[in-house]
């Protein structure tokens, strides 16, 4: 009795709804509650008709069509009638929202939210229609199953509000309930939404919510991997990730997770699988570190700028770091890694790189600065429970120490680390860590 989440990425055309399907019928031989993201672009171009105002129309036209043309597709007989009633019904009222937005040529993270619950809403229908017209006897439930609060557009879930909602959908008379991820509502029944990505966070919370303690988040790729298979071509899939290892490599491998998926593990039971379409091959994620010596993998963090700030000036002084760091808050930059000697002489940060430039001419502008210079690097992240140990540990420096190295750091309780190095020398660093990496995973 699974939670299985359906990606946006995965829903595509016939032969996906095929396989998807398939998987759902072998999953769902008791109570199933089936999460499904947007299909596959819808949310870009709702979020494009917010901004694009002139355009909306005919967006919501172009997202119209695809689920009409989708469900005619996956969806037959009596089933593919009542869905396409639904689909249409709700597109009128999309398209009500987009003349209005055309004409006042405004918009507010409320109504925003209001328009990108659209996409969930209307692939639970076509989600559902399919299953039906393949025999799978289950219910759309084309509602929001959390309640959040109103912090449009990345709203917190409010647990308990939200247990009585997840009542209902496990007191509906259907064996597989399909439910809209990524979307939530207020109390006072606004649309809210948890960010982008959200609906691996929506399957985990009603794992946790109503007890069902396996969530299948199913996607494009066979689990998560040891590395990003187009930079490490003999990357593997990882079998086992601890909690912490889960969390470090979801927020930067070949796969991004939700920042928030793996919260409602925590002192819980729920076990996440993550597991691929096309191919076989799963990463199932649970627990703690415990005595595991592995290391499990390499991500690469480009796009960087470090900033180096040097001045005599701010040696010693109280408030320098803050000065440098404030500037970086007001040029709009977020900062991937800060470091300082302990003369205090120079501080580094590295940085995204857009608005990096602006960053480094308002630092140069301080009275207390007098240098300041702009690389390209790259972090790379090496992740596992096995670095807490010393040997494992070591071999890893060794490795970098091959390198010219420009800052270490360590993350959540140590099961990551990261090396600061120059553009043209980060790829080779990945490669000999990511045999490390191999060889401690066996
Ligand atoms: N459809 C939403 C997005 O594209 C949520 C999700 O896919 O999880 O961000
Ligand atoms: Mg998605």
């Amino acid at each position: 009795m699974p939670v299985v989440k359906i990606g946006g990425s995965i829903q595509k055309d016939e032969r996906d709804f095929s396989l998807i399907v398939e998987k759902i019928r072998s999953y769902a031989k008791g109570k199933t509650i089936v999460v499904t993201s947007a299909l596959k672009g819808v949310t870009n171009q709702l979020i494009s008709a917010t901004e694009n105002r002139d355009k909306a129309v005919d967006i919501v036209s172009d997202i119209y069509d695809k689920h009409v043309k989708l469900l005619s597709k996956v969806a037959e007989g009596p089933a593919f009638e009542q869905a396409f009633r639904e689909i249409s019904k709700l597109a009128d009222e999309l398209f009500k929202i987009a003349w209005s937005i055309r004409v006042l040529d405004e918009m507010t993270p409320r109504v925003r939210d209001y328009i990108l619950s659209f996409g969930e809403r209307m692939a639970t229908i076509v989600l559902n229609a399919s299953l039906n017209s393949s025999r799978v006897e289950s219910t759309a439930y084309p509602e929001p199953p959390l309640v959040t609060d109103d912090n449009f557009g990345d709203a917190k879930v409010i647990e308990k509000l939200s247990a009585l909602e997840v009542k209902k959908i496990l007191d509906l008379n259907a064996n597989v309930v399909v439910v809209p991820g990524f979307i939530g509502k207020t109390e006072n029944n606004r649309y809210t939404t948890l960010g982008r990505g959200g609906s691996d966070y929506t399957a985990t919370v009603l794992g946790k919510l109503t007890g069902i303690e396996e969530v299948r988040l199913i996607t494009e790729v066979p689990g998560i991997m040891t590395g990003d298979p187009k930079k490490f071509p003999n990357a593997v899939t990882i079998k086992r990730l601890s909690l912490e290892e889960a969390i470090e490599l979801s927020q930067m491998g070949a796969k991004r997770l939700h920042p928030r998926t793996f919260e409602p593990l925590l002192n819980s039971n729920v076990q996440v699988i993550i597991e691929g379409l096309y191919d076989e091959g799963y990463t199932v994620v649970q627990g703690e570190c415990s005595n595991d010596k592995g290391i499990k993998g390499i991500a690469v963090v480009d796009e960087l700028k470090l900033v180096t700030v040097e001045s005599t000036d701010i040696v010693g002084k109280v408030g320098s770091a803050a000065k440098v760091m404030k500037e970086a808050k007001d040029s709009g930059v977020n900062i991937v890694s800060i470091s300082q000697p302990a003369s205090e002489t120079t501080i580094q940060l590295v940085v995204n790189s857009n608005n990096a430039e602006l960053l480094s001419k308002r630092l140069t502008e301080l009275p207390e600065v007098e240098r300041v210079e702009l690389e390209d690097v790259d972090a790379v992240n090496v992740v596992g429970c096995g670095l807490k140990f010393k040997e494992v540990y070591k071999e890893v420096l060794k490795e970098a120490s091959n390198y010219n190295v420009i800052s270490v750091s360590r993350g959540l309780n140590n099961v990551s680390v990261t090396f600061i190095v120059k553009k043209d020398e980060s790829l080779n660093l990945a490669k000999d860590l990511h045999e490390v990496v191999l060889k401690w995973t066996r």
